[in-house]
């Protein structure tokens, strides 16, 4: 009796596979772009962060179209960029031909870099100009990060000496700057 009932019961019923109908059925997916509805096969994948895989949101054919059109709107960029080069000119000190943006301004018959180059001469005669009884107006250079950018002493020259010279300002307070750091921009010096 209970050999029977073993033999007829639910254990030798095949178990529904229920992975072979998913893998069968057709999933489709609708297109943002055509609106059609298609096959999943007709869309590009990509992986997801857990390994899944995800369709994109339009259809291969309307992908190929849609890159189609970026290659055509890029080729036309570069076209355009080669018809309107960015203008150039002749810098009269250093007779190097720049492009407009490398001048103060547009006007400009120096570059920036024969600017900078004139400005430390600048700083440098007036140093090598000092001599004591000098009244100055000293500018730390304003980039930001030094605890003293911005700040201004005026003050008269009391000593030069070979690597620096000494301030006292209209408090009485003396202060030596060292001329390395004028010619490197740190401090400019303002004769007044
Ligand atoms: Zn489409
Ligand atoms: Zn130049």
């Amino acid at each position: 009796m209970t050999k029977f009932m073993q033999r007829l019961g639910n254990d030798d019923w095949p178990e529904p596979e229920d992975k072979i109908f998913e893998e069968i059925k057709i999933e489709t997916k609708h297109c943002k772009t055509c609106g059609e509805e298609k096959p999943l096969t007709e869309f590009y994948t990509f992986k997801l962060k857990d390994d899944r895989v995800g369709y994109r949101a339009e259809c291969k054919a309307c992908s190929i179209i849609k890159q189609r059109e970026r290659q055509v709107a890029s080729e036309n960029h570069v076209q355009e960029k080669k018809k309107t080069k960015p203008p150039k000119k002749q810098c009269a000190m250093c007779q190097k031909v720049r492009f407009l943006k490398s001048f103060p301004t547009p006007e400009s018959s120096i570059c920036k870099k024969c600017v900078a180059i004139i400005k430390k001469r600048q700083q440098a005669d007036v140093v090598r100009r000092l001599t004591a009884g000098d009244r100055v107006l000293i500018k730390f250079a304003g980039r930001g990060h030094g605890t003293r950018s911005g700040e201004r002493i005026i003050g008269e020259v009391v000593s030069t000496h070979k690597n620096f010279f000494v301030l006292r300002n209209n408090n009485g307070y003396r202060e030596s700057f060292m001329f390395a750091d004028v010619a490197c921009g740190m401090i400019k010096v303002v004769e007044r």
